[in-house]
């Protein structure tokens, strides 16, 4: 799942998409209100972490924008100041919920978690499944045959693009921005030692095969016919 993040306090901006990048997220950065409200728009997301003093557009007006276009995303508002009109005028606004200024990780991720099982609620599965493979978006738990998988960050985040996109060949470009968040470079084989890496630990020892490479247009992920 992809969050962006709108702070422009550098060490605060840097700690949460470490933190969240670690908990398996894709995590973008903006360090002001117009490119987050530009991000938001073009990019993605599943949610929004979006502090409210901001140079440029506040948080306020990057969240007004964009629930006036009709971006329904969760958001949750990270405000210094400890004011119930600031919190009463946010989630007036459209925020789903706010943190107040200095909050431990720990309580940010739990709130992350609860908002997007909240937006996920009854319209999309937590649970992604192909044949007797696994993967709960929720619980960031993947088994395969009843046994427990462990995957890396990375490894879970390719996982989940190939099973929401089963059926689909997806080019190296696209796994690249989705996952790594960077251009496809031709001189960096990153993507192929992950995909290798992550076939052993879910297709090697297992039948039937799940994870194709589809020489010359990328991967594909599907339960094969003869099974
Ligand atoms: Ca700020």
């Amino acid at each position: 799942m992809k969050i962006l993040i709108v702070e422009d306090e550098i060490k605060t901006g840097d700690y949460l998409k470490q933190g969240l990048s670690e908990a398996g997220f894709v995590v973008d950065i903006a360090r002001d209100g117009m490119d987050g409200l530009h991000l938001a728009v073009t990019g993605d997301y599943d949610l929004l972490v979006l502090d409210v003093m901001l140079p440029g557009l506040n948080g306020w007006q990057v969240l007004e924008t964009l629930r006036r276009g009709g971006r329904e995303m969760p958001v949750l508002f990270l405000t210094a100041r400890d004011h119930v009109e600031d919190r009463v005028k946010g989630l007036e606004l459209g925020a789903d919920d706010y943190l107040v200024k200095p909050f431990a990780f720990s309580e940010l991720l739990a709130r992350v978690r609860t908002l997007l099982r909240r937006g996920k609620s009854g319209t999309e599965a937590t649970v992604l499944r192909a044949a007797d493979l696994e993967l709960d978006l929720l619980r960031r738990r993947v088994t395969r045959a009843g046994r427990r998988i462990e995957l890396t960050a990375k490894e879970f985040a390719l996982l989940e693009l190939l099973l929401r996109r089963q059926g689909e060949v997806l080019p190296r470009s696209l796994i690249a921005s989705q996952v790594w968040d960077m251009n496809f470079d031709s001189d960096t084989n990153v993507i192929e030692v992950a995909m290798r890496r992550l076939r052993g630990k879910v297709d090697d020892d297992f039948e039937p095969r799940l994870i194709r490479t589809v020489r010359g247009m990328g991967y594909v992920l599907e339960v094969p016919d003869c099974a």
